[in-house]
C-alpha cells in the first residue's frame, strides 16, 4: 500500500494541481494531508473544495485554525496575519465550517500524522529539544508508532532515532529500517521554504518500507498574479519564486 502524504498548501491552487496530478500518475492508494489548507495565497476555497471532493483525509493545520475562527492569529507575523484576515473575509461558510472540524492529529494505520508537533499545532519540529520531545510523544502514544509525519516548517526533513541517537537524513529515498524510528516532513506543497521553489510532496510504502520524496515544476507566475489580483501583500508572491 503507497500512501502520498502533503503539508502546507496555503491556498496555493497551481502548486495543489500540479502536486495532485503527478500523485495521481504515481497510481497511490490514498492522499492524506498534514494541514494549512488555506493562508498566504490567494485560492483557499479552490483548494479546500478540491481536498472535500477528493475525500482527502486532512490535520488541522495553524493557519486552517486562524482562518477558521477557532484561533487568534496572535503569534503571527504581519504578512501572515494580513493573509489570514483576507483569508477570513473571502472563505465560504462551507469550508470555514470543513476547517473547523479537521482533527488536530490523527493515527493512520501504522504511523501518526500531525501538523506542527504532537499535541501542540503550533509549536514547531526545529531545536534538538524539539526532535527530543517529539520523538518521546511518539513513544508515548498508544500503538508502539515508530513514524510520524510532520509539516508547518514548510522543509523537507527526515529526522531519524537509533536507540536515543538522532540523525538527519536529507536523501531522496529512504529505507525505513524496524530498528530506527522517524519523523518526516514532506516538505510544502504552495510554499516551500528550503530554497527550491517547487511543490514537495512524498509517497510512503508501506510493504517496501520505504519514503520516495518529490518536486514537481507548477505555474509560479499564475499563483503570483492571482496574489497581487486579490490585493495580497506582493512579499507573499515574490517569496514563491525564491522557494521561501
Ligand atoms: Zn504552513
Amino acid at each position: 500500500m503507497r500512501i502520498a502524504i502533503i503539508a502546507d498548501i496555503h491556498a496555493n491552487l497551481e502548486a495543489l494541481l500540479a502536486a495532485l496530478e503527478r500523485i495521481h500518475a504515481l497510481n497511490v492508494d490514498e492522499i492524506v494531508c498534514l494541514g494549512d489548507i488555506v493562508g498566504y495565497n490567494a485560492n483557499p476555497n479552490e483548494c479546500v473544495d478540491i481536498l472535500r471532493n477528493e475525500k482527502i483525509a486532512s490535520m488541522l493545520g495553524n493557519h486552517d485554525a486562524c482562518a477558521s475562527g477557532l484561533e487568534e492569529p496572535y503569534r503571527f507575523n504581519a504578512l501572515a496575519r494580513r493573509s489570514v484576515t483576507w483569508t477570513r473575509e473571502h472563505l465560504t461558510e462551507e469550508n470555514r465550517s470543513f476547517l473547523l472540524d479537521l482533527p488536530r492529529e490523527k493515527r493512520a494505520h501504522d504511523f501518526f500524522l500531525f501538523h506542527g508537533s504532537i499535541h501542540d499545532t503550533n509549536r514547531y519540529i526545529l531545536s534538538r529539544d524539539d526532535v527530543e520531545d517529539n520523538f518521546q510523544l511518539l513513544a508515548g502514544l498508544p500503538g508502539t508508532l515508530k513514524l510520524g509525519f510532520f509539516g508547518h516548517t514548510h522543509v523537507r526533513t527526515a529526522l531519524i532515532d537509533h536507540r536515543g541517537i538522532i540523525s538527519l537524513d536529507l536523501s531522496l529515498d529512504l529505507s525505513l529500517s524496524p530498528e530506527k524510528r522517524y519523523l518526516i516532513n514532506p516538505g510544502s506543497v504552495g510554499q516551500p521554504r528550503d530554497g527550491d521553489p517547487r511543490a514537495s510532496f512524498l509517497v510512503y510504502d508501506r510493504d517496501d518500507h520505504t519514503v520516495l520524496f518529490y518536486r514537481v515544476e507548477y505555474d509560479i507566475k499564475r499563483c503570483q498574479e492571482r496574489i497581487l489580483q486579490a490585493g495580497l501583500p506582493p512579499q507573499l508572491a515574490e517569496r514563491l519564486e525564491r522557494g521561501q
